[in-house]
């Protein structure tokens, strides 16, 4: 190594900024990278350990073909052997998308003067939620603009409004919330509302790059987004996610600075970012995008690869920003949630008038629309187990990727078991009969798979009450 990161070193205190961006710059130019440090990089990894910022870059810089499938199949088995093959389903909702901030890449920003601001009363999200209900949905994360009419307490109140509306036996079991940053006082009335993660992404952590894409409005602010989560955490909300957007910069300066965010929460509050995620920069109404800090479907792979081995216990986050078929591809290297049958437009899980005119005036292009049942068809295919499991939440087992990661057996306890019963309720409440035909035969594969008489005795059990109509059963 031939510099001293000592010298550029932030230390970590709460509240306090902790990105400097010649440190993370001087790692990536000045890490060597070799085969043979890839693979105890790796090693390291599939031991559990998270990994440090001059490991990171070194893969990072690991650019040959060979390189990259090492790191591409250590994350491959990484997520096999410690996640198993369980994919978590949620959907966006979009309550409101009036927006006073201007960031020049995205569709609701305050200059863009086509988009028609919509914000959600309390009878439309009843509306959408029971058409979200109505297709099997039971986690939602909702989203919305930064706006003065979305404090806490409107945001606190769709949370309720989300959690109030049963129909049939659907429900909402999990609300998540992407959302402006807060006070602290802000974040624990939402808190109070039951919520679970509450996600805000840097976008990017370069702070002069930054200032270009945010030049008014509140979120021109970057230590204040910067610290957002620390103030959740003081709240007392530890159930945090963090995310860049890609292509506003140097990506392998936005995964080093996602690590570096991870540890400072980590250094401060002892536990990580319960997610990551990854949003790619798509088109947005009238915007043309520019190239320069374009990120390639090669590169974008790999990078989700790395971040996989570089926080090994944080749950991932791949969204119908990204193709069908990419995700199917990507899914393998450590992605552990993915929307399905996703709508980003106000109003559009609701099948009126209303939502039809607002078609296409999204915040940005989706690129996987397939409807809810059609992801599952295809996990299925991919013996993948669809999960709307929130055991851990309602249990009160917060940190459950931290549990899954570090605690023996949790997986095969508590997260398969989880997952398979709410699969088991989706095929007999809302699978058309093939898929349900098939989701069936994948149980019982999972079931011999599970390899304990006990559990699985415990589990034929619990299937028989589910096919006899009792509901939310979990471990
Ligand atoms: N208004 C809040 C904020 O900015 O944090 C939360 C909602 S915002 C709609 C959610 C996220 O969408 C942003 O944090 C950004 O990463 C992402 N986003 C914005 N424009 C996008 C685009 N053109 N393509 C992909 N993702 C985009
Ligand atoms: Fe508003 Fe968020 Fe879009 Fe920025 S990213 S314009 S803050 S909705």
């Amino acid at each position: 190594m031939q510099f001293n990161p000592e010298k550029y070193l932030i230390p970590d205190e709460r509240m306090k900024p902790f990105i400097n961006p010649d440190e993370i710059w001087e790692y990536i130019t000045n890490t060597p990278t070799s085969k043979q440090l890839v693979l105890d990089i790796i090693a390291k990894s599939l031991s559990k350990k998270r990994l440090n910022l001059e490991e990171v870059a070194a893969l990072i810089n690991a650019n040959t073909p060979e390189l990259v499938d090492l790191i591409k199949q250590g994350a491959r088995t990484l997520k096999q052997a410690i996640y198993g093959n369980r994919i978590v389903l949620f959907a966006p909702l979009y309550i409101g998308n009036k927006c006073s901030n201007n960031c020049s890449y995205c569709g609701f920003r305050s200059s863009n003067q086509a988009a028609e601001r919509i914000s959600l009363d309390d009878e439309q999200i009843k509306l959408e939620i029971e058409s979200l209900e109505d297709v099997g949905q039971k986690r939602l994360i909702l989203v919305f603009g930064e706006h003065a009419q979305y404090n806490p307490a409107f945001i606190a109140n769709a949370v309720r409004v989300a959690y109030s509306v049963k129909k049939g036996n659907g429900e909402i079991r999990r609300v998540n919330i992407n959302a402006a940053p807060m006070e602290i006082e802000g974040f624990q009335i939402v808190k109070d509302a039951g919520i679970g993660t509450f996600q805000i992404f840097q976008e990017t952590y370069h702070p002069e790059i930054y200032k270009t894409y945010h030049l008014r409005g509140k979120k021109a602010d970057y230590h204040y987004r910067l610290t957002a989560l620390d103030r959740a955490q003081e709240a007392g909300l530890d159930d945090v996610g963090i995310g860049a957007l890609f292509g506003l910069y140097d990506w392998r300066f936005e995964v080093m600075a996602l690590v570096r965010h991870t540890n400072h929460l980590e250094a401060c509050y002892n536990v990580g970012p319960h997610t990551i995620s990854f949003p790619r920069l798509k088109d947005a109404s009238m915007l043309p995008l520019g190239e320069q800090y374009f990120v390639s479907d090669a590169d974008f792979t790999k990078l989700i690869a790395i971040l996989r081995l570089a926080v090994p216990y944080t749950g991932m986050i791949l969204t119908a920003r990204e193709p069908a078929n990419l995700r199917n591809e990507i899914m393998q290297f450590g992605v552990s949630q993915i929307d399905g049958g996703t709508r980003i437009e106000l109003g559009a899980y609701t099948k009126s008038k209303q939502a039809e005119q607002n078609l296409n005036k999204g915040q940005f292009r989706i690129n996987d629309d397939r409807s809810l049942n059609e992801v599952i068809d295809e996990l299925i295919q991919q013996e993948m187990i669809p999960s709307f499991c929130t055991s851990c939440y309602r249990m009160g087992r917060t940190g459950e990727h931290f549990m899954e990661f570090s605690v023996p057996g949790f997986i095969k306890k508590f997260c398969t078991p989880n997952a398979i019963l709410t699969f088991a309720e989706y095929l007999c409440d809302y699978a058309p009969e093939e898929t349900a035909e098939k989701g069936w035969k994948l149980i019982d594969k999972e079931l011999k798979d599970l390899d304990d008489a006990k559990i699985v005795q415990l589990m034929n059990e619990r299937l028989d009450l589910i096919k006899k109509g009792k509901r939310d059963i979990y471990f």
